[in-house]
Parts: C-alpha cells; sequence; structure tokens
C-alpha cells in the first residue's frame, strides 16, 4: 500500500494535470518536482528538492492539494490525507510563522473559533471604534459590565469577527473557560433534534447551554419569529444572564426593529448595551487590505502589492468587507498564477467581473464555496473534493444550490467550478430545492447562508 503511491507518482500527477486542466506552466512551475518523502498512517508527506517549491507550499497546497488528493485517490482506489513537507525536520518557516501568528482555540465548546478573528487582526476607525471598545471591555470582565453586549449592522461588517475576538480574548486569559459559539441556525437545529428526540422540556439542550461561561450566538435574527426557538433562547438567556455570565449577541438590526416581538423579550437586549458596526470608510478600507496581506504574509506568502491596487479595490468596492477580502484574495492569486507583481492592470483583470454596475457578477460560486465552508468550519478543498459522505456532500450540494441562485453562472459553468457534470449539478440543485421546502433546519440554513451571501448589496 505505502509504496502504490510512489510506484504510481507520476501517473497521478499526469491524472491531476490532465483532469483539472493544470496549464504548463504551473504544472512546471509547481508539481513536475514534486515527489512522496514517505506515507504513514494514510498520510502522504509530499515535499521537493527545489526551494522556489518549497517556499511556496501554502500556495501550492491551497491551489493544488485538493487536485493532488482526489488524483492519488483515483488512481490507488484508497483515500489518504497529504501534507507538504518542506524538509526541514523542526518543522518549517511555514509553521514557525503559523504558530506565532495564530492561535488554536479548540478547546472551547460549540463551534470552533476562527484563528484570525481576533482583536490584532481587527481595523479599528471611526465606523466601528464604539463597537470595538465595548467589546474589548466586555472580554476584559465578563458577565460583569455590558451584559448581554448586543452588536448590529450589515452582512459583512465584522461582527462574527468582534464576537469571536471576545471569545479568544477570554480564553487566552483563561482557558479554563467554557466558550461556546453558536450561529442561530445551529441553536435552532440542535434545539428541533432534541425536540425531536422525543425530548418535550429539552433537558439535555438546556443543560449543554447552561453550563458554560460564555455565550457568543450569532445572527440571532433569524431566532427572532420562530415560537418555540425564541422561547427556547429567552430560557438559556436568563439562566445565564442570571448567573452573570456573559453573552454576545449579533444581528442584522437593532432590538427596536423586530416589531413581532413582544416589548417584555426586547427589552432584555438593552439590558446591558447595544453597539453597532457601520460600512467602512477609503481609509478604513485600506486599512483593512493592508492588515489582510500582513496577516498573509506572516503566514508564509510571498505577496508584493502595489499601493495602487489596494486603493482601487478600496475605491471600488462598497461597503462589504467579506466582499473587498474576496477581492484581494483574487488579485494575489492571479498575481501568483502569472508570476508578476499586483498591478493596477492585473487587478483591474482579475476583478473585471466584480467591478461592474451588475451586482449580481459579484458573487461567483468560488465566493459561495468559501462562504458556505466557513459556515461549515471546513475547508473549501473539502467542499470541492469527492468526499462523499453527508458531512461533505450535504455543505456541496448546498453551495451548488446557492451557485445557481446567486451568481450569472449557467449550470455548466458552476458544474466546471465544481468539477462535475451538468446533470449532476442540476440533480442536487432540485434536490435542495425541493427538500428546504420540507425541512425546516435545512431552510434555516440557507437563510443564514443567503444572509452572508448578501446578493442585495
Ligand atoms: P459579519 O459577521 O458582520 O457579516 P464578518 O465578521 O464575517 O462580518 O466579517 C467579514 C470579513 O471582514 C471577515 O473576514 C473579517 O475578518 C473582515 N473584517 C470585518 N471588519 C474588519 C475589521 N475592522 N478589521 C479587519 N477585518 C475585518
Ligand atoms: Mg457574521
Amino acid at each position: 500500500m505505502k509504496n502504490l503511491v510512489m510506484d504510481k507518482w507520476d501517473e497521478i500527477l499526469e491524472f491531476a494535470r490532465s483532469e483539472y486542466n493544470i496549464s504548463n506552466v504551473s504544472f512546471n512551475t509547481w508539481i513536475k518536482d514534486l515527489y512522496v518523502k514517505k506515507v504513514e498512517d494514510n498520510i502522504v508527506y509530499i515535499t521537493s528538492d527545489n526551494s522556489n517549491i518549497t517556499s511556496n507550499f501554502n500556495h501550492i497546497s491551497t491551489k493544488y492539494g485538493l487536485f493532488l488528493k482526489t488524483a492519488i485517490q483515483e488512481i490507488t482506489d484508497s483515500e489518504f490525507d497529504i501534507k507538504f513537507d518542506n524538509n526541514d525536520e523542526d518543522a518549517g518557516n511555514d509553521k514557525k510563522s503559523t504558530s506565532s501568528s495564530k492561535v488554536s482555540h479548540t478547546g472551547n465548546e460549540g463551534l470552533p473559533l476562527n484563528p484570525d478573528y481576533t482583536f490584532d487582526n481587527f481595523v479599528v476607525s471611526k465606523n466601528n471604534q464604539l463597537a470595538h471598545a465595548t467589546a474589548l471591555k466586555a472580554a476584559e470582565s465578563p458577565g460583569d459590565i455590558y451584559n448581554p453586549l448586543y452588536i448590529y449592522g450589515d452582512s459583512g461588517l465584522g461582527k462574527t469577527h468582534l464576537m469571536q475576538s471576545i471569545g479568544h480574548f477570554i480564553l487566552e486569559n483563561d482557558p479554563s473557560k467554557k466558550v461556546m459559539f453558536v450561529t442561530s441556525d445551529i441553536f435552532t437545529n440542535e434545539l428541533i433534534d432534541s425536540i425531536r428526540k422525543g425530548d418535550a422540556s429539552p433537558a439535555a439542550f438546556r443543560e449543554k447551554y447552561r453550563n458554560i461561561d460564555v455565550l457568543l450566538i450569532d445572527d440571532i435574527q433569524f431566532i427572532i419569529g420562530k415560537d418555540r426557538t425564541q422561547e427556547e433562547f429567552f430560557y438559556t438567556f436568563n439562566a445565564l444572564y442570571e448567573a452573570k455570565k456573559q453573552i454576545v449577541i449579533t444581528s442584522d438590526k437593532p432590538p427596536k426593529d423586530f416589531t413581532t416581538l413582544d416589548e417584555r423579550w426586547r427589552s432584555r437586549f438593552g439590558w446591558g448595551i447595544i453597539v453597532d458596526l457601520t460600512p467602512p470608510d477609503y481609509e478604513t478600507k485600506v486599512a483593512i487590505l493592508q492588515k489582510k496581506i500582513d496577516l498573509k504574509q506572516s503566514e508564509g506568502a510571498n505577496i508584493a502589492i502595489d499601493d495602487k491596487v489596494i486603493s482601487y479595490m478600496a475605491e471600488n468596492i462598497n461597503s462589504n468587507i467579506r466582499i473587498l477580502e474576496g477581492a484581494l484574495t483574487k488579485v494575489i492569486a492571479l498575481a501568483k498564477i502569472q508570476r508578476m507583481p499586483a498591478t493596477k492592470e492585473l487587478a483591474e483583470y482579475a476583478l473585471r467581473d466584480m467591478i461592474t454596475p451588475n451586482h449580481k457578477k459579484l458573487i461567483t460560486p468560488e465566493f459561495i464555496i468559501d462562504v458556505v465552508a466557513e459556515h461549515y468550519g471546513m475547508n473549501p478543498s473539502d467542499i470541492l473534493s469527492k468526499k462523499r459522505d453527508k458531512n461533505n456532500a450535504l455543505p456541496r450540494q448546498i453551495a451548488m444550490y446557492l451557485s445557481s441562485e446567486y451568481t450569472d453562472c449557467t449550470i455548466s459553468k458552476i458544474g466546471s467550478v465544481f468539477g462535475k457534470d451538468h446533470t449532476t449539478v442540476m440533480h442536487n440543485v432540485k434536490k435542495i430545492k425541493q427538500d428546504r421546502e420540507k425541512d425546516v433546519s435545512l431552510d434555516e440554513t440557507l437563510k443564514v447562508l443567503t444572509n452572508k451571501i448578501n446578493p442585495d448589496i
């Protein structure tokens, strides 16, 4: 088994090249000189003697890792994980810089926190200054001064980032704290599950949520108006509040706009403090782009971006920071592929579909894949993989469905992004469309995702 991957390595690389249409220049630059160092515990360790390749393993892994993994599976008929190993016994540059710049708080409850969503990485400006300062204070004295902390604002303005920064901060100071980060659709789905299992007063569900120190609940708007979930949420809210546990809530609107919500409940959101995030101005957008570039560089990426490119993006992409970041990623990717500096001309070309009056074009299947992957705490490459288990298949089908709903792409184009044929895409799109009619929790998830994709900007 071990040697099968090594024996068939050339065949595997050729398969990847032809199956995924890897261009000659990319193949010759990044792939050709890769070889298998060892195979251990179902992990294929890939390395190279060429330092231009090893120093770009981050890029190669993001861009071609999935292709290689799938090719290995196709050719050997068995599934392996792959690791890029730069031959440096005491963990290469990649790993060192990653561990110093990233904090991984996996010990927390609920969904994992995104290691990049820290206060350090949050750019403070006048549109978010108050929210930032308030969040920091809440993090410094959890449960004490600002409880609950309610953060609202439009999609893509940093609510989740700020909320998770609080979680990181608290865990950094006291790793024994139980921080629960949960999106409102997951909260809803867990409740539905526990009720479905016949638990009329969902004891286990309640116990789980009562037994924490910090509750970070994201996008509460999807809970409001759903009687049973809302009731259960306030039950949890009251229990935590009375026990002086910190509650942080985000939403797309202020409490007063939840007109269907009983005043008694609505006022509860205001017991602590309510702050909002507003769209960034030009300078803030520039600063955020710069921060994201620094972050990528600290992770080992070698990026040279012209200042003109940064101003071009900041001037032309309005309001939504998630989309601004997507634009940056696109420019960097193109510059790397073409092995050219990221000049304004290159950026104009890379963003020709994004920077246009027709906003629908802003949303690409790739963007949707990123959003869905982030939502499920998985890698975009898992969505594009051939793994058939439910954990991978459902997000993949959802991403196809959303791509067909919110992008201009034809089914065939979507198929080519996902590496699937026309019929498969059609089938999956139809399946999700039908399932959401019957399945409340799926419908919930789709609403949350649609909000994140934010097709209406
Ligand atoms: P929301 O939850 O409001 O939809 P997110 O918190 O998911 O938005 O933010 C979208 C993206 O923008 C994230 O990648 C986040 O890191 C980035 N972002 C938003 N605001 C800032 C900021 N002030 N500084 C740095 N990055 C930011
Ligand atoms: Mg969010």
